[in-house]
């Protein structure tokens, strides 16, 4: 295993659809190599979760994990969870406002509209079937890193530039604010689920 480094927002490789995966690829050492790089790059990082043209490699494949994260102390526990060729189906109109960062966007975080209820389907690590149906902040972070798969990044969807701050910016100025939007969002979204 490995630690990567992360490309940074005017690379063109983060503005560039990655390629979808093939199983027999996937499972060989190649494939499993490169994901066990991705978790360990994430996790060095602190990252909530990394997608793989962020290591500069094209290829649909993401991974997500949020356990005490020290960069998003708010965020609701995912497990390790490693997504492949992954599609996004949207389950309701509604949306939430989210306080987005990126490993890719350094010390930069803005406003973002997520879609509050999705179900995503794809493969894990092995090739297998997933499908599942993610909410609130969780559903946030599977559509930022399936946005990273088709060369789009958050700053894309921020609608009002005025909510760009940078992290140190956020602490000071608009933490205490967001957060207290955060138990009514958590209570909306994850217990619901
Ligand atoms: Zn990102």
């Amino acid at each position: 295993m490995a630690i990567r480094k992360i490309a940074h927002i005017g690379h063109p490789i983060l503005r560039e659809p990655a390629a979808q995966v093939d199983r027999e690829w996937l499972v060989r050492d190649a494939g499993q190599r490169l994901i066990d790089d991705l978790i360990e790059t994430m996790r060095d990082a602190n990252g909530a979760g990394l997608a793989a043209p962020q290591i500069y490699e094209p290829v649909q494949i993401c991974a997500l994990e949020v356990d005490d994260n020290p960069r998003y102390p708010y965020k609701p526990r995912i497990p390790l969870m490693v997504l492949v060729n992954p599609v996004v189906h949207c389950l309701t109109d509604e949306t939430f406002q989210n306080y987005e960062g990126c490993l890719s966007v350094p010390n930069l975080r803005g406003i973002v509209s997520r879609v509050a209820k999705v179900r995503v389907t794809g493969w894990d690590r092995h090739g297998h079937d997933v499908d599942m149906t993610c909410v609130g902040f969780t559903a946030g972070t599977m559509q930022h890193e399936i946005d990273h798969l088709h060369g789009r990044l958050f700053v894309d969807l921020v609608e009002d530039p005025t909510t760009l701050t940078t992290w140190d910016q956020f602490e000071r100025h608009h933490r205490a604010e967001f957060l207290k939007s955060v138990p009514a969002i958590v209570d909306k979204y994850h217990r619901s689920q």
